[in-house]
């Protein structure tokens, strides 16, 4: 369990947050954890995301969802090669796991997404920006990425997966490589369900 920093300016509701990592130590923990790279867990938190349904038809679906790619980025590659060299061996991309997560680790039953700041709309990421134009278009799409992520991790924690999802904004400088891939090799051995890297 990454160290508490009250001095860190992640680290913003004391009360609170001290009392969500009591939780998650009883193990009466929500099953997300939001743990900065700086090692600080700001909270817990359940899904804020509401559970809507599809918007678009499958075909639009379809389209959208192709337009994304997104597969072997710079990010999740550098993360690949830091879990790797920690020893850890995984399948990328495998067809045979629901939502074709971009790190597959059977041995510790865990997935990982590595997931794009500006299309999986990383909420209060200074990256996740909004186009100026044909902004309607803009904001279907970006709902319909933000519901298949839930979908899919929802289907994934029901089916016994561990789910974690690291956002590429914890994977821009070595120094953020190195704090996310310590994140993730420490929950990787633990008991929790699901963990979020930003
Ligand atoms: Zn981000």
């Amino acid at each position: 369990m990454p160290v508490l920093d009250e001095r860190c300016k992640a680290f913003t509701e004391p009360s609170r947050a001290s009392e969500q990592i009591n939780y998650a130590e009883s193990g009466r923990q929500t099953r997300l954890l939001t743990i900065f790279t700086c090692g600080c867990i700001l909270g817990s938190r359940t899904n804020t995301r509401a559970q809507r349904t599809d918007i678009v038809d499958q075909q639009t679906r379809s389209r959208m969802m192709s337009a994304i790619g997104g597969k072997n980025t710079k990010p999740e590659l550098a993360l690949r090669r830091a879990l790797h060299a920690r020893g850890f061996r995984f399948r990328i991309h495998s067809k045979h796991v629901y939502g074709q997560p971009d790190i597959v680790l059977a041995k510790y039953h865990a997935v990982v997404f590595v997931h794009g700041c500006f299309w999986h709309r990383h909420q209060g990421c200074r990256y996740t920006t909004n186009p100026s134009t044909r902004s309607d278009f803009w904001m279907a799409k970006f709902d319909a990425n933000v519901v298949r992520d839930n979908m899919v991790r929802t289907a994934l924690l029901a089916n016994g997966w561990r789910v974690a999802t690291v956002w590429e904004c914890a994977l821009r400088k070595p120094e953020k490589i190195s704090a996310t891939v310590e994140c993730l090799s420490t929950w990787l051995v633990s008991a929790e369900d699901e963990i979020e890297i930003e």
